[in-house]
């Protein structure tokens, strides 16, 4: 892996963790072993960006999906039938999860 892409893989957020989508309730991929988050501090989401009462972004014209990830990782996940939720309209850069029937 180029040195470059380092930052992006220290202090992985995580993997395994029973728990729902924020704000739903609905079970996160981590609740099945199946996503990964890679390090918090290179990543952007959604709901960091721009809150309204009800976790909606609070201004809908300056949402606008933010990403600090290199392409060149996003495609190595992909090619291995991982998702990124950088793709998410609920954007969460930090995410890939092991989704290949959906490739
Ligand atoms: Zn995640």
């Amino acid at each position: 892996m180029p040195k470059a892409f380092h930052r992006f893989f220290d202090n992985p957020a995580g993997g395994f963790f029973w728990r729902n989508i924020a704000g739903t309730n609905r079970l996160s991929g981590h609740a099945f072993g199946i996503a990964i988050d890679i390090n918090v501090n290179q990543s952007d989401y959604w709901r960091n960006e721009l809150h309204g009462a009800a976790g909606e972004p609070a201004n809908w014209r300056a949402y606008r999906p933010r990403n600090r990830i290199p392409f060149e990782i996003v495609d190595i996940f992909e090619r291995h039938g991982f998702i990124w939720g950088g793709k998410w309209y609920h954007y969460d850069t930090m995410h890939f999860e092991y989704r290949p029937e959906l490739l």
